[in-house]
């Protein structure tokens, strides 16, 4: 193969105010705006590949917008010179430079797939296994708020198309209750809900508050408790279907999930997961032990969006789950692309690597260049 080497790493950063306003989560968390760091990776016969990585403030994962930054700042130089076809070992020199810090490894991981598919003239999705013929159903997320304001908010997103959809819940066990029978309340033949407490119960509360719900709701539950203990002892006590989100991140934590027969499905989050080197594997595994997927971001834009679709388009159909719609979440639009969402499905498009061609005008200057 031709000789291709990484030789400038430019960091570009953006605010994406959230589309909606006020975003609520379990425990008191408001979020207003997200703070994306997005990467410009140059080889030395001028190709560009590009990734991004926007955590959901900094108490959604241990994640955070100055960390992503300075995560690269630590890794960059390592990078220089390497082949970033070679994603592994691509993976190798920025884990031999930074431990764990999956969020910062993202955006430069998801680059080099993007420079790996613009190389070879094949969509990432081809070269991570190659596309399925599935056309991808994308999920809302519906905040926790009143009881009936989100039963609106569900079907304003019904209207748009939207198939599956991410109710957030984690409060009091009788609001909680009332939020998921009145998000479910207009449900149609063909919906998919996931109700998500992103880690806001106890187990108590979980316990009290799946009592308290009417019979014959059809939901999955995800992310009930903040910790693993917590999550395998509510289920042990209930049949309703698990799924990890915020716990389910590195290797270990996917291989344990298997292990304990700790749930039904994960949500992999390019940006939690460490890229799409390791979402791959993530994916792998997920397929090997009969899980359902949801290919998401912790939030992002355009670029964390095809990400998000290049992935998803090679999950075996069965276990593919949705994809997050992330664009529907912030305000501001960082790059251009054939991501087209028709009658709320998705698929990636044919172009040479991520497919999408960022918008210089909105991403500025770099904040930070390597070489
Ligand atoms: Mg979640």
């Amino acid at each position: 193969m031709s000789e291709l080497k990484i030789e400038k790493i430019d960091v570009f950063q953006v605010d994406l105010p959230y589309s909606g306003g006020v975003y609520r989560l379990s425990g008191g968390r408001e979020y207003r705006s997200f703070d994306a760091t997005i990467v410009r990776i140059t080889t030395q016969n001028g190709l560009e590949g590009w990734g991004e990585s926007t955590p959901f403030g900094s108490t959604y994962i241990a994640s955070h917008a100055l960390g992503v930054r300075a995560g690269i700042a630590e890794i960059a130089q390592s990078l220089i010179g390497l082949d970033p076809r070679r994603v592994d070992r691509v993976n190798d020199a920025m884990d031999n430079a930074l431990l764990g810090h999956l969020h910062a490894k993202t955006a430069l991981d998801v680059a080099c797939w993007d420079l790996f598919g613009k190389s070879v003239g094949l969509p990432v999705c081809e070269l991570l296994g190659g596309r399925t013929d599935v056309q991808m159903p994308v999920i809302s997320s519906i905040y926790m708020g009143d009881p009936d304001d989100m039963r609106r908010r569900v079907a304003e997103h019904r209207q748009l198309g939207y198939l599956a959809h991410s109710v957030k819940i984690g409060d009091e066990p009788a609001i909680d209750a009332a939020r998921i029978a009145a998000s479910l309340a207009d449900k149609r033949p063909g919906e998919f809900f996931i109700v998500d407490a992103n880690g806001g119960m106890t187990v108590e509360t979980a316990l009290r508050m799946l009592r308290l719900l009417p019979a014959g709701l059809d939901f999955v539950l995800e992310a009930p408790c903040a910790t693993w203990r917590e999550c395998m002892s509510l289920r042990r006590r209930t049949d309703v279907p698990i799924i990890f989100d915020e716990l389910a991140t590195d290797d270990a934590a996917i291989a344990q999930l298997v292990s304990d027969d700790a749930a039904e499905g994960i949500g992999l989050k390019i940006s939690k997961n460490g890229g799409l080197t390791r979402g791959r594997r993530h994916r792998d595994i997920s397929v090997a032990a009969g899980y359902t997927v949801s290919v998401q971001e912790t939030t992002g834009s355009d670029i964390a969006f095809a990400a998000i679709v290049h992935l998803g388009q090679t999950v075996p159909e069965k276990n593919l789950r949705c994809v997050l719609e992330c664009r529907d979440i912030v305000a501001t639009k960082t790059a251009d692309g054939d991501f087209t969402v028709r009658n709320g499905r998705v698929t990636a498009p044919t172009a040479p690597g991520l497919g999408i061609t960022p918008r210089l005008d909105v991403l500025g200057d770099p904040v930070a260049s390597y070489f």
